[in-house]
């Protein structure tokens, strides 16, 4: 199978005007909230895509309590054998940055130089912060005008998939099996994908969620929570001899003591790191949270241990001191979990492949829906959207990426209908 001219043009122009309508829509999540969508106007995008895929003529259309979209494209004459597989894409934007009336530009044949935004007249998008934009000239660039995020994390990967359904719906001669289609709110926020209703999707996933053309992420960090007490002797200063544990002073000791070469603003690629995020309190107690992150478990072991160990020194440096830890597992890697089916990875590399591009597998130094998924049992990579520079006012997609992205997801299905 070859995608023709037409189809390819037809992806562009379909991905492209869809994405336009979807930023537009406001779907910030909430981290404050608990429930689950964080926000009620994620539901406004959910209904637009409900009448949307009522439109392509998908089944068993559904949009949940929790603001889930879900959907099922039957798979072509005499493909109902094939694997099935399933699409995911989130709804919701990141609350580091408005989303609200975005007005989404496009910047047409890019010349190379800086990008300038009409609402804030000192931000430029520059080689410096995104050194694809280089590889990009020529090309047209959407940006927002500079004071929301463009919303392209993940409204692109909506977009792509709403017209990968499209082209199949509409060129008989892209034969696929069934295909599962789940729209996913709060994922930013790392509540959604508690709420997934697994009967609605298939073994197989991927999300569309990813960055720049051509890369692929099916390994994340193995991620920890912890959460310090510490329990002090407050007492009147003047008076504090002998006498006064002061909780925060020691708890600041305390964490000056991590390796500084293993602090986030010293480690990348596939260095982990130990993360104070927050230290409040007094003399009388002092509470911390920390995040621990490594893409090998036994690494962060080694970190849990040595944070262990402080604590008993302190306690016998500080005698009245007490400090409490409690450790929580956050995510896994999903690397060994997707591992035990490498199909899933090497079709979408067969399929990038086809497209022509460079295939590049990157670790997300983070965690993904995803991932989540993966350790269930649902092994699920991810899959670029093209989008760059996420939660940024500087965020920006090409529009060639739309249509790429749409066009690795049809290669995806033919090579799945090629498999024993
Ligand atoms: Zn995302």
């Amino acid at each position: 199978m070859e995608l023709t001219k037409e189809i390819q043009k037809f992806l562009l122009n379909d991905a492209l005007e869809r994405f336009l309508r979807y930023v537009k829509i406001w779907t910030t999540s909430d981290e404050s909230a608990e429930s689950v969508p964080s926000t009620k106007v994620q539901l406004d995008l959910g209904k637009v895509l409900v009448e949307e895929l009522k439109e392509l003529n998908l089944d068993n259309i559904v949009l949940d309590e929790y603001g889930f979209v879900y959907a099922y494209l039957p798979p072509s004459k005499g493909f109902e054998n094939v694997q099935s597989f399933g699409l995911l894409a989130h709804i919701d934007t990141s609350p580091a940055v408005s989303g609200k009336d975005v007005k989404p530009v496009i910047h047409r044949n890019y010349d190379g130089k800086n990008i300038k935004f009409a609402q804030d007249k000192d931000l430029i998008l520059t080689f410096e912060d995104s050194p694809n934009l280089e590889e990009y000239i020529g090309l047209d660039i959407i940006t927002s005008e500079g004071d929301t995020l463009l919303g392209a994390d993940d409204k692109a990967g909506i977009a792509e998939i709403m017209a990968a359904c499209n082209a199949w719906r509409k060129f008989d001669k892209l034969k696929h099996g069934p295909i599962y289609i789940c729209f996913t709110p709060d994922e930013e926020i790392g509540l959604g994908i508690d709420k997934v209703d697994k009967n609605k999707i298939p073994e197989i996933c991927y999300t569309v969620d990813g960055g720049e053309m051509g890369e692929m992420e099916f390994e994340c960090f193995d991620a920890w929570l912890a959460q310090f007490k510490f329990k002090g002797l407050s007492v009147h200063p003047g008076h504090a001899k002998n006498k006064m544990i002061n909780a925060i002073q020691i708890a600041s000791r305390y964490f000056s003591e991590l390796p500084e070469s293993e602090a986030p603003e010293s480690t990348e690629e596939r260095e982990g790191y130990f993360h104070l995020a927050k230290m409040q309190g007094g003399a009388e107690e002092a509470t911390a949270r920390m995040i621990i992150r490594d893409f090998i478990l036994k690494n962060n072991q080694r970190r849990m241990d040595y944070i262990k160990s402080l604590k008993q020194t302190y306690e016998i440096r500080y005698p009245g001191l007490k400090i409490e830890i409690d450790f929580k597992y956050q995510y896994q890697n999903m690397v060994k979990y997707i591992e035990k089916k490498p199909i899933v990875v090497d079709l979408v590399k067969q399929a990038m492949e086809k497209v022509g591009l460079e295939v590049k597998t990157h670790p997300i130094r983070g965690g993904t829906d995803g991932a989540r998924l993966s350790v269930a049992g649902i092994p699920t990579p991810n899959i670029f959207t093209g989008g760059q520079l996420f939660h940024s006012r500087k965020e920006y997609i090409p529009t060639l990426a739309l249509q790429k992205s749409a066009e690795v997801l049809l290669y995806l299905a033919h090579l799945w209908t090629q498999q024993k």
